[in-house]
């Protein structure tokens, strides 16, 4: 079995940037990752507030990050983890292609993944009409009528995206009234392509080899309604992705990982967790990077104290 100093698990900012940051302190480090990018990734309208960009695509700002990555001396498996434990003084990480590394330390960079919205037919038709990520199905819906749920920021921006792609656009709202700005409102209405629906309650995802409808409720009314389309993207927020690590960290009552913030440190000794997968409040790509950079100069420094202790 391989042994690191650092195993990093995640490839969104912060998993990244602890990379950059641990190969220029000399740690023999291991970066696994599902994809690269994570939530940049699906960001459907440019970035406008990392510093050194005032307007860049998430897809091309994440190429960047790992351009920089892939220059440093790091090993990189793309796989997903499925089991942390802590054995000794050592770390066993499992992962779903079965394979096994071992690590003196740990970083948890593993974000989150987007919400799901549990009803019938969802699962069914993921990757057959039902997406996740706007910025990378998108393109395939040119000239269909597609449904985005949630009408918050995700939302909106998912819809002015496919404005110019797709014939026509609705927005399902749960609620009465839409969260989103008023300033991502007036885009989406200026396309003259998207519809809102609010107080909906989305039922079932109906189709044979694709989608091809939707039904909700309208609260109100409380009548069952369908809606032919082609395509369904969710963008009902998000979910951090820990369920690997449920035995060595403590949870809050969303499931974001509890840490000390001076090192990122969690419960347990030499495990850090850092970005949008711990307790923190403010979650944007430039706070998980410099948490991804606190975290490995923490890691470097908690190795440094058990060489000295031997
Ligand atoms: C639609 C949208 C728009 C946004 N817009 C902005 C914006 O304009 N500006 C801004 O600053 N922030 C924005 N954000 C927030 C920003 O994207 C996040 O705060 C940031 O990406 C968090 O980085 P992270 O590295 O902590 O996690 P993530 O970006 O979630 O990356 C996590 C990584 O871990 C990997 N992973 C997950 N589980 C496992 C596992 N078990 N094993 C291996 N790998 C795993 C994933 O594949 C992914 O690569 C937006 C977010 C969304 C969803």
């Amino acid at each position: 079995m391989e042994s690191y100093d650092l195993i990093i698990i995640g490839g969104g900012p912060a998993g990244i940037t602890a990379g950059i940051y641990a190969a220029r302190q000399k740690l023999n480090t291991l970066l696994i990752t599902k994809s690269f990018g994570g939530q940049v990734a699906r960001k459907a309208v440019a970035i406008g507030n990392y510093p050194g960009f005032e307007e860049i695509s998430g897809m091309e700002l994440i190429k960047k990050f790992e351009k920089h990555l892939r220059r440093q001396k790091i090993d990189i498996e793309r796989d997903e983890v499925t089991k942390l434990k802590k054995i000794d003084n050592r770390f066993l990480v499992q992962t779903k292609s079965k394979n096994k590394f071992e690590g003196k330390t740990i970083i948890i960079a593993s974000g989150d993944d987007p919400r799901p919205l549990e009803v019938k037919g969802e699962k069914e038709f993921l990757g057959r009409g039902l997406s996740y990520c706007v910025t990378c199905d998108g393109v395939l819906f040119e000239g269909k009528t597609v449904a985005v749920i949630g009408g918050g920021n995700a939302g909106f921006e998912a819809a002015i995206f496919l404005s110019n792609i797709a014939k026509k656009i609705y927005i399902l709202e749960y609620s009465e009234k839409v969260v989103a700005d008023v300033e991502n409102q007036k885009r989406a209405k200026k396309t003259g392509k998207v519809e809102v629906i609010t107080s909906a309650a989305v039922k079932e995802i109906r189709g044979e080899k694709f989608v091809n409808s939707l039904v909700y409720q309208d609260r109100k009314t409380e009548k069952e309604i369908t809606l032919p389309l082609e395509g369904v993207f969710v963008e009902i927020g998000s979910q951090p992705s820990t369920s690997f690590a449920k035995d060595l960290v403590d949870f809050n009552e969303k499931d974001e990982i509890m840490v000390e913030f001076e090192t990122y440190q969690t419960k347990t000794p030499g495990l850090f967790a850092a970005g949008d997968v711990n307790v923190g409040k403010f979650k944007q790509i430039v706070t998980a990077a410099g948490e991804g950079a606190k975290s490995a100069l923490a890691a470097y420094d908690y190795l440094q104290k058990l060489k000295n202790e031997r």
